[in-house]
């Protein structure tokens, strides 16, 4: 199978129809609108990104002009054509000597079912990962691929010494989702032009092969600034080899009909070392100043809180200086938009997703889209007001049932664990409130909205943290801890109504 001419994709179309497969081509040379069908919103994510990497790699717009002009028209099947004529011989699942991101004769004494290609599917004891039996039985060329890469790019390495890929082993992925497939990869393919500003290096580096084709030698060092864009983003982090497929009927992960099917594959360990951080364009990285030295990591999902509470991190830029010790930037395809979406005042539609794990075990994974009202690019300062009022209120109840649980000086604590049910309550229940005040919110004129949030924030503290007391209303020696408690939290809720005597101005001059 070849992905850049055979039918691979997973897809549906976006109004009516069901499941079929397209190959590239017919994606972004076709007038049709598609949206990815797989079981799991991870494999979905991993399908585009795939997309978005390959793309990336063979149809770079020159400047934004061009970027634009791709954004809102296919192109033609000659300008695809000269565009992977000099490379179709790299993008062959089954190459005989160097197949898509695989190494041919990997030594293993066993070799491994198909199901630990999958993120999460074996280990995982937690309710959060749902999946259907029997997944990843017999996997179709596609869907072989997409699981390739996957847990090359995106998920936890298989452990005891092997490799995670350039980002780690559970960044956070954020992209520009747009109204169909086509136009989201597009939207987070970056122009030439930006490519520069992301990889200094790209001018001598840009013609590097992938590592299935120049392989990482062993025991290399490999400086990250050495690492071009079309390596980068499709790295292969570790040796792989898919069996040969055997007799099938159907993709036990798509459905679709297949004659073969993988079922397993080699793995075997292989050491180098990457020094540094490559700025993947798709994750945002944060950075931390240590000893005068500058450390960098991408982003991960380290707790059980959601996605809105790193928000801002997603979409504002923050450097490393005086007043501040930590600085995050943004994935340069969310930079990237913000320029090409900002001129024509669109709302965006941040698709963020990723794994959390305990070293090779993922714990739970997240996909989830949040809307950003027009004029986020240029109040990005807002979003981070936004966050940090929605975190404020969380702290207010945390703090309240804090003093309640453990008591305060001589008063008695309630001596139970609490909080941890009211903040996965408060998360829960909160989610909606963010969600709408960051698609409806002015952002020039945010006062409105904000007092709305924080009316339906504060209702939702309060109640939780009846809630929570509730059950030890009868034990008299508890009356003045709740006493107490009580008090605290409306001195923390308090705390977050806008003080005009104060000067407080909902974040229009607040240095994030
Ligand atoms: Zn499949």
């Amino acid at each position: 199978m070849n992905l850049l001419a055979d039918q691979w994709i997973p897809v549906r179309p976006f109004d009516v129809g069901g499941a079929e497969k397209i190959s590239l081509q017919e994606l972004l040379c076709g007038e049709k609108k598609w949206e990815l069908c797989l079981p799991r919103d991870d494999m979905e994510l991993a399908a585009l990104q795939l997309l978005i990497c390959i793309s990336q790699a063979l149809f770079t717009p020159k400047g934004t002009a061009e970027l634009r002009s791709r954004i809102v028209k296919p192109i033609t099947v000659s300008e695809y054509d000269v565009a992977v004529q000099a490379v179709t011989d790299w993008f062959f699942l089954d190459h005989p000597k160097h197949p898509f991101m695989q190494v041919r004769g990997v030594p293993a004494k066993d070799s491994t079912p198909m199901d630990k290609l999958l993120a999460g599917l074996t280990g995982a004891t937690n309710s959060c990962f749902v999946n259907q039996a029997g997944l990843a039985g017999g996997l179709c060329g596609g869907c072989a691929a997409i699981v390739l890469f996957n847990q090359a790019s995106c998920a936890p390495s298989f452990g005891g010494g092997f490799k995670a890929g350039l980002r780690g082993s559970s960044p956070i992925t954020t992209l520009v989702q747009g109204d169909h497939l086509r136009r989201t990869v597009w939207l987070n393919i970056l122009s030439g032009d930006e490519l520069v500003q992301t990889f200094s290096w790209h001018g001598d580096t840009a013609m590097q092969k992938p590592t299935w084709i120049e392989p990482i030698k062993a025991g290399e060092a490999v400086s990250s600034q050495r690492i071009g864009f079309i390596r980068g983003l499709l790295w292969q982090p570790d040796h792989i080899e898919l069996l040969s497929p055997v007799a099938a009927k159907s993709c036990s992960c798509c459905g679709s009909r297949t004659d073969t099917a993988y079922t397993a594959f080699n793995k075997a360990k292989f050491s180098y070392t990457v020094v540094g951080t490559w700025p993947h364009p798709h994750s945002p990285r944060i950075m931390s100043s240590k000893k005068g030295e500058t450390e960098e990591k991408f982003a991960a999902f380290t707790t059980s809180a959601p996605a809105w509470t790193q928000l801002s991190r997603f979409v504002v830029q923050q450097q490393i200086d005086a007043t501040n010790t930590v600085g995050q930037q943004p994935a340069a395809v969310i930079l990237q938009a913000r320029k090409i979406l900002g001129a024509q005042s669109r709302k965006l539609h941040l698709l963020i997703g990723g794994y959390r794990n305990n070293q090779a075990s993922v714990l739970d994974r997240r996909h989830e889209v949040f809307t950003l009202n027009h004029g986020w690019d240029s109040n990005t300062n807002v979003i981070h007001y936004l966050v940090a009022l929605g975190r404020g209120y969380r702290d207010a109840l945390y703090k309240a049932l804090y003093v309640f649980v453990n008591g305060i000086k001589d008063i008695k604590g309630a001596g139970v664990k609490l909080n941890q049910a009211a903040e996965s309550q408060f998360y829960r229940r909160t989610e909606p409130t963010i969600e709408d005040t960051l698609a409806r919110v002015d952002f020039t004129e945010p006062e409105q909205e904000l007092a709305r949030m924080r009316k339906s924030l504060k209702s939702i503290t309060v109640d939780i943290f009846q809630e929570s007391v509730r059950p030890y209303l009868n034990d008299p020696e508890l009356i003045r801890t709740l006493a107490v408690a009580r008090r605290t939290l409306y001195k923390h809720l308090n705390n977050l109504e806008p003080q005009k005597d104060k000067g407080e101005d909902n974040g229009k001059t607040e240095t994030p």
